[in-house]
């Protein structure tokens, strides 16, 4: 191995050398652009090299031409030995790249936003948009070339790769395509691919190979495995699905992708090592660190806006290191972005969709698929190989005239494609005829073959000259737009009723796993024989825990929390996350119960339920329901624990459901705790009789178990204050009814504001219950809040699930008369509902210190549930002087700036996703919307921001979806409101700040509420809560037990979140706000997981050196790293 390393290094160089020197700078190494060639590092470094050997070169011409000649007979062999290296590498190579992670010593981070080659926010402002007609390639140009290019040392390489793309899940079900397609393409890819090793085929969907795998035999299973130790099958990504990267969360990319990993690992022995993702509806930044830090090597991409393709064919940049705005080099990605409009087989083989429709062999004549072009293929024949195997050459030569290299990537798939023998008999056949030709023919310079992605990759490398060659991109591909005006901007808000039940799903999935590897460690480190019964095989929580991690995974495809597939697979899709919530607060409350017992390592029972989760949804489509807290005989204290999954302190507000108005809340030690108690509303005005509201404020540890009491009592003294309430613009209207307790409702005055005062915030509403202005870090402003409303365009495209076609600007959504508007207030809380056409909408202001005190919550019950094309949104417009810039997520992992660019985009094309939040600012303040579920998000004007709630939508938009969304159900989207105070400009790339990064995790993976089920049996401790550091911006983003060895071992994931410093922490907060770049594991976790530790990579596939966890190490902000305790 030693010895191929070092001729493999060699003949690298040698390469590299020739590439620069010999070759037509027409095909190789063009200027990417102007600028780049000039301007940017990567130019001038090239220039330089290019002087110097050239330079050489005359010095020495003989020598160079000696090298030449040895070249030819070397790169042939280095191919070979890449090729098997690749296999070896496959099946036995584990070791970690050491640059990939936190090192011991400090490492100097990056302190300004990424220099690249290619900016794509520069990019977007150079490209006219102009949708020119190209020809046959309607979307780019006539391509042209010379053949001289080519000749008998410079061949062009074919690397034609079969696919089958298979959505788990869009048209039908998951398991429904399974048992009509699924299955069998997999039972013919192991028959058809063992029966001539010629044959090459890639695979991505694991959760498909999950299925296949429990109903095989050996022979199937053997066969399989073999193909993939030939390398002839190549799993390409290993993901459970090909994630959405717009709506997902970071978080359920990196579990997905782990669940896709594992099952891979545990089956068939395999750590993937390149990426394939031709489907989902733009690309994202996010997506390609955590496959980097998956140690994934390269990554393919296929849907991207058309004028952005065209114009990187341009300059040659289609291949390109994607480099992270906030990182250095270190975060590259190669990536491979493909030219044409889609993966099918017509816009896979060159720029003309008729030509290359013929040869998708699935389309002969008879077998029910036709080429829309109306020239059918031709089975290849002796009488026509010649002409055939020339007409898809020059296709092939067209396409690579896009391209920088004389290796070629060429898909040969589509959806669902090979589920028939015939089918792989009719293209592996045919294309080896045409293969043999090409081959053979002395005159045509060319070699073909099928390939896998790792062929294709490795070859690329060698060409190219070492991937450094390659410019470097920083920015994302959003949003997508396919032809025309036609953005895809629906589906960043489609089905918000799952997009919000995804993120319900991974906030108990998240506390599920932390809680169970707290609770199994602490039970192995107390326990006698270190065998702790919560892994035991009755305790039956690994099942459950694996039901949840597979429904996350399953829903993280791109027609999943997409919100693009059919009515019925939207509705199974959501029956699987709600049984997926049901079973991981079984684990939860389990594992809590087991934490707080009194002994060391208690044997539960299994079916026992402890505590109620205090949160359930009978059905898909039912909005949550909450237990009722009541009070009996001699049963007048109930005991309610909460579960704090941070590992930082926090101060956090709590609802409750209380059966009874007289009641206290006090902790373990009878001290009372701020709160206030309110009614309930079934309708506008009429309160609801025997259930009340509790809120208290909490200040709970790290990592923590926390015990509080929920007392009735008839001591008036004692009791928790009772809100007041008011109603704005009752007319009699609506019908009044009181509760026991609050018989007193207030009037306010017509057509005055209302104005709320907390300890940080001063907020005026309108008086239609809407926002006007924030005064809070002395700083006053106006933020007008309103509702609007978008048409669907007229004519023959119309928006629909993945399509955003609006009529025209929105129009503010106008009441026929004053609303009604509750003012609900309390020591504690103040809170104002109304009720809006379309909205139910409620902000709250809370009376404390901290990130939850500076900022204003907001819950818009949505309920789009009738009416033909409606789209509403919530637009805030400010004062701020944010001009044509604002700031939007990527997967709530970091912030990405955006530009409006209405004279040359429509509308549609400025909305984004909005994964976590969005943001826009001036030099002096910046205006925060934090968001508890993904949704569409744009800046139309100068100070504003918009905030797509839903979509209902009365056609299909021509996507292959064949309906339109109509299946709305009322959906509670949750908001925070932050309006900060900047103290300075930041030279850094666009950081969220702290109160927003900690008013996301508040929304995203609140405190679990567990009611204890009744009087317990045994007597439980008050409290768990170990030992460890509380720093703000250290977060511990998972804690997974894996079953990958023998023993079972927690996979820790620590993220160094990145805050802009110019805008101050808000006071009283109950964690550090230290900016650090290190970490210490062992301040981090309890003592219980152990003092060693192996550095790992993201989904624990590789991993590195043991070493104490105590060991400081570097972890630049934004940065993540991965570890395996012992
Ligand atoms: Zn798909």
């Amino acid at each position: 191995m030693v010895g191929a390393a070092t001729v493999l290094g060699g003949c690298v160089l040698l390469y590299l050398v020739l590439d620069l020197t010999l070759l037509p700078s027409s095909n190789h190494n063009a200027p990417l652009t102007r600028e780049t060639h000039s301007n940017s590092r990567w130019g001038k470094q090239f220039e330089s090299s290019l002087e110097k050997l050239e330079g050489d070169i005359k010095r020495n011409q003989n020598k160079v031409q000696e090298i030449k000649n040895a070249i030819d007979t070397i790169s042939n062999f280095v191919n070979q030995r890449t090729e098997s290296k690749e296999i070896d590498s496959n099946k036995f190579q584990n070791n970690l790249e050491r640059d990939l992670y936190a090192g011991d010593e400090a490492e100097t981070c990056p302190a300004t936003s990424a220099e690249a080659d290619i900016n794509m926010l520069d990019l977007y402002n150079s490209i006219p948009f102009d949708n020119a007609d190209g020809g046959v390639w309607k979307q780019g140009w006539n391509i042209e070339y010379n053949k001289q290019q080519w000749g008998p040392r410079r061949k062009l390489r074919i690397f034609l790769i079969p696919h089958s793309h298979n959505d788990p899940g869009w048209l039908k079900t998951f398991e429904d395509y399974y048992h009509s397609q699924t299955q069998a393409i997999l039972t013919n890819l192991v028959n058809k691919l063992s029966e001539d090793s010629r044959r090459k085929f890639i695979w991505a969907e694991v959760s498909y190979l999950m299925l296949w795998w429990s109903e095989q035999g050996q022979e199937n299973k053997d066969k399989m495995r073999r193909l993939v130790e030939s390398g002839q099958l190549e799993i390409v990504t290993g993901g459970w699905v090909m994630n959405d990267e717009a709506n997902s969360h970071f978080w359920a990319v990196v579990q997905q992708l782990t669940e896709g990993h594992e099952w891979l690992m545990q089956h068939l022995g395999v750590r993937p090592k390149h990426a394939w993702a031709i489907d989902p509806f733009g690309h994202s930044a996010t997506n390609a660190y955590l496959l980097k830090k998956s140690q994934i090597a390269a990554s393919l991409i296929q849907r991207v806006h058309y004028s952005v393709k065209k114009r990187l064919a341009q300059d040659k940049g289609l291949e390109f290191r994607w480099r992270q705005g906030w990182s250095n080099e270190k975060s590259d990605m190669l990536t491979h972005m493909m030219p044409f409009y889609s993966y099918d087989v017509p816009h896979t083989c060159g720029p003309d969709p008729k030509v290359c429709c013929q040869f998708d062999f699935k389309r002969l004549p008879g077998y029910g698929v036709t080429c829309p072009w109306r020239i059918s293929p031709q089975p290849i024949t002796n009488d026509n190989v010649r002409q055939r195997a020339e007409l898809l050459l020059d296709q092939y030569r067209k396409k690579a005239q896009l391209y920088r290299t004389n290796v070629l990537l060429v898909p040969l798939g589509d959806d669902f494609r090979f589920d028939h023998s015939a089918e792989w008999d009719a293209q592996f056949n045919n294309y080896q005829a045409l293969f043999d030709h090409l081959n053979a023919r002395q005159d045509l310079y060319v070699e073909a073959q099928f390939a896998t992605l790792s062929d294709y990759f490795s070859a690329l490398k060698i060409e190219v000259g070492g991937e450094k060659r390659l410019p470097s991109l920083t920015g994302d591909f959003f949003t997508y737009a396919d032809r025309d005006d036609h953005y895809w901007s629906g589906y960043f808000t489609s089905r918000p009723y799952y997009k919000r039940l995804d993120r319900v799903l991974i906030g108990y999935l998240r506390a599920a796993e932390v809680i169970f590897s707290l609770a199994w460690s602490h039970g192995k480190a107390t326990s006698s024989n270190g065998s702790p019964w919560l892994l035991s095989p009755h305790a039956g929580l690994r099942n459950k825990l694996t039901i949840a991690r597979q429904a996350n995974a399953l829903f993280q495809h791109h027609d999943g929390v997409t919100g693009t597939a059919k009515d019925h697979v939207m509705r199974d899709y959501g029956n699987k996350m709600i049984k997926a919530i049901d079973s991981v607060q079984h684990v939860i409350q389990m594992s809590a119960q087991y934490l707080l017992y009194n002994q060391a390592n208690p044997e539960l029972d299994p079916n026992d339920i402890y505590f109620h989760l205090d949160d359930t949804r009978p059905r898909t489509g039912a909005l949550s329901k909450r237990n009722k807290i009541t009070f009996g005989e001699g049963l007048d204290t109930r005991k309610v624990v909460l579960f704090n999954s941070l590992n930082r302190a926090r101060t956090e507000f709590v609802r409750l459901r209380v059966a009874n108005y007289n009641v206290m809340v006090t902790d373990q030690s009878h001290r009372p705790l701020p709160s206030q108690v309110q009614p309930l509303f079934d309708e506008m005005a009429s309160m609801v009789d025997g259930e009340y509201e509790l809120l208290f404020i909490v200040t709970v540890p790290p990592l923590s178990l926390t015990t509080f009491l929920i007392s009735w009592t008839s001591n008036a003294d004692e009791r928790a204050p009772l809100a007041s309430v008011s109603l704005a613009n009752h007319q009699g209207q609506h019908k009044l009814h009181s509760a026991e307790g609050f018989e007193q409702i207030g009037s306010l005055p017509e057509g005055q504001n209302i104005k709320v005062n907390s300890q940080q915030i001063s907020a005026v509403f309108s008086s239609h219950g809407l926002l006007k202005s924030v005064s809070t870090q002395g700083i006053t402003m106006t933020v007008k809040l309103e509702f609007v409303r978008y048409g669907a365009v007229e004519g023959r495209e119309r928006s629909g699930a993945y399509l955003f076609l609006p009529d025209g600007p929105a129009k503010v959504v106008m009441l026929k008369q004053a609303p009604l508007v509750r003012v609900i207030s309390g020591p504690v809380a103040t809170q104002i509902e109304v009720q809006h056409p379309f909205v139910l909408h409620q902000a709250t202001i809370y009376n404390c210190s901290g990130e939850v005190g500076s900022s204003i919550e907001m819950v818009n019950l949505v309920e789009l549930v009738n009416g033909k094309n409606i789209e509403v949104a919530m637009r805030l417009t400010s004062d701020i002087e944010s001009g044509d810039t604002y700031y939007t997520d990527l997967n709530a992992f970091q912030m990405i700036e955006r530009r409006r660019q209405l004279h040359k985009l429509p509308l549609q094309a400025h909305y984004f996703p909005m994964s976590g939040m969005a943001y826009i600012e001036d030099s002096g303040i910046r205006l925060s919307v934090i968001s508890g579920q993904p949704l569409g998000a744009a800046s139309l004007s100068s100070g504003q921001l918009e905030i797509m709630q839903d979509r209902r939508l009365a056609q299909d938009d021509n996507r292959g979806l064949n309906q339109g969304v109509e299946d709305n159900h009322p959906t509670p989207n949750v908001f925070r409101l932050l309006l900060e105070r900047k103290s300075c400009h930041s030279e850094q790339w666009p950081r969220a700040s702290l109160a927003a990064h900690l008013s996301h995790q508040s929304l995203l993976w609140p405190l679990v509420h567990l009611i204890a089920a009744g009087d317990p049996l045994v007597q439980l401790k008050g409290s768990f809560s170990p030992e460890t550091s509380s720093e703000c911006g250290l977060h511990v983003l998972n804690l997974r037990t894996s079953w990958l060895t023998e023993r079972p071992r927690v996979g820790l994931v620590m993220h160094q979140l990145a805050w802009d410093e110019c805008l101050p922490p808000p006071v009283g907060l109950s964690c550090t706000p230290r900016m650090s770049s290190m970490l210490n594991v062992s301040a981090v976790l309890p003592t219980s997981f152990g003092r060693q530790m192996q550095k790992s990579s993201l989904t624990f596939l590789h991993t590195g050196e043991q070493l104490p966890t105590n060991t400081n190490q570097s972890l630049c902000p934004n940065e993540l790293a991965a570890f395996l305790l012992a």
